[in-house]
């Protein structure tokens, strides 16, 4: 504990204790914008480059990504962790979902089976058997006993082996307070915030995400700033590359445009980096793929190691030999195992399906 504070006093060394961290983020709040969000994509660097959310049950969120800030520092630092992640400094991910109330939106709720016709949670539940040799299916106190085994109140058969004779086909509720019984009981969501009670079918659910660094993240930590300069803002630092978000969006653009005017359009998927290659080597893949374009054809990241290649008015047969072409010279210049796949898009809402099962081919 100790050494970590002479070693993380203003250093990226990782500070484990989550009361300096909020001490040292309380110090980044007073910062203008631009300081401020780049002290905190230091901050996730020097933790090893991922942010994970960490449930807070007393929390009215029910999670947080630094405890111990104070409200307003949280929604601060929550609009600076989407602005990261919408320049591509930050990649959102799938963490977990959380369950809210429909009326408050509060995540502490109590979730119960209750009676389907008074809404009880006072249910008494026990087994229902089905007897084979004459297909009676009643609740296990239906049934009579004759020493250890049960008898059969509609044929009078002895039940001695389950499934050899008998089966239990799931089981029977009783409503303590009205008498109704029933097989499926209703789930419900009782909030302890409001007290709304809600079927569990019509509970709320949020996604929770993680935040993990990207390559233009690590950039940025590395050149000292952000890219958020007026000429920086549309491509990569030095790369004819347009960024992943401008990316998407010229993409779908163009996806709705050709389908409008049912001209052919057709994108490639390429992997720029094979696994275990360095950024450098990326980069010079990246700039012979741009050289072997057309001035109408787009360039865009897709994720660290993939890109993306517009190619407006272009047919998947077209699409193909483009791809064989440029595969074949690109690899052959720079000696790196470069391969990519051909993607087309039915329309402009299946392109995230589209290019998810093609990134992962390629
Ligand atoms: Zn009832
Ligand atoms: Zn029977
Ligand atoms: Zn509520």
């Amino acid at each position: 504990m100790a050494m970590s504070r002479s070693i993380g006093k203003g250093t990226n060394a990782p500070v484990k204790d989550d009361t300096e961290i909020a001490k040292l983020l309380n110090l980044l709040r007073n910062l203008p914008d631009d300081e401020r969000r780049f002290g905190m994509l230091k901050r996730i660097a020097g933790d090893g480059g991922k942010l994970t959310p960490k449930w807070a049950p007393a929390d009215q969120v029910g999670y947080v990504y630094w405890p111990g800030l104070d409200r307003a520092t949280r929604e601060l630092f929550d609009s600076d962790l989407s602005y990261l992640a919408d320049r591509d400094y930050l990649r959102r991910e799938h963490h977990d979902r959380i369950t809210r109330c429909p009326a408050c939106r509060s995540h502490n709720l109590n979730i119960r089976e209750v009676c389907v016709s008074c809404g009880s949670t006072n249910l008494a539940s026990q087994p229902m058997l089905h007897h084979y040799r004459c297909g009676y299916v009643g609740a296990v106190g239906t049934f009579g006993t004759e020493g250890d085994a049960r008898v059969c109140p509609k044929c009078d058969g002895i039940l001695r082996h389950i499934g050899t004779d008998h089966e239990v086909v799931g089981e029977q509720f009783t409503c303590r307070r009205c008498f109704a019984s029933f097989e499926d009981p209703n789930v419900e969501g009782h909030c302890m915030s409001c007290g709304e009670r809600t079927l569990a079918e019509k509970l709320v659910f949020d996604d929770v995400f993680e935040f993990e660094m990207t390559n233009l993240g690590h950039a940025a930590v590395r050149s000292g700033r952000l890219f958020d300069r007026e000429d920086e803002q549309m491509t990569e630092p030095d790369l004819p590359l347009y960024r992943r978000q401008v990316a998407m969006s010229l993409l779908r653009e163009e996806v709705r445009r050709q389908a409008r005017y049912k001209i052919p359009f057709s994108a490639l998927v390429i992997r720029t980096r094979p696994p275990g290659g360095s950024a450098e080597g990326e980069r010079a893949v990246v700039k012979r793929i741009r050289d072997k374009l057309r001035d109408v054809d787009h360039l865009g990241r897709y994720n660290d190691d993939v890109v993306l290649v517009m190619l407006p008015a272009t047919p998947e047969a077209g699409a193909r030999v483009v791809l064989d072409r440029m595969l074949g010279r690109v690899s052959e210049e720079s000696g790196a195992r470069v391969s990519g796949t051909v993607v087309t898009f039915a329309d402009a809402d299946h392109v995230d399906v589209a290019l998810d099962n093609a990134s992962r081919q390629v």
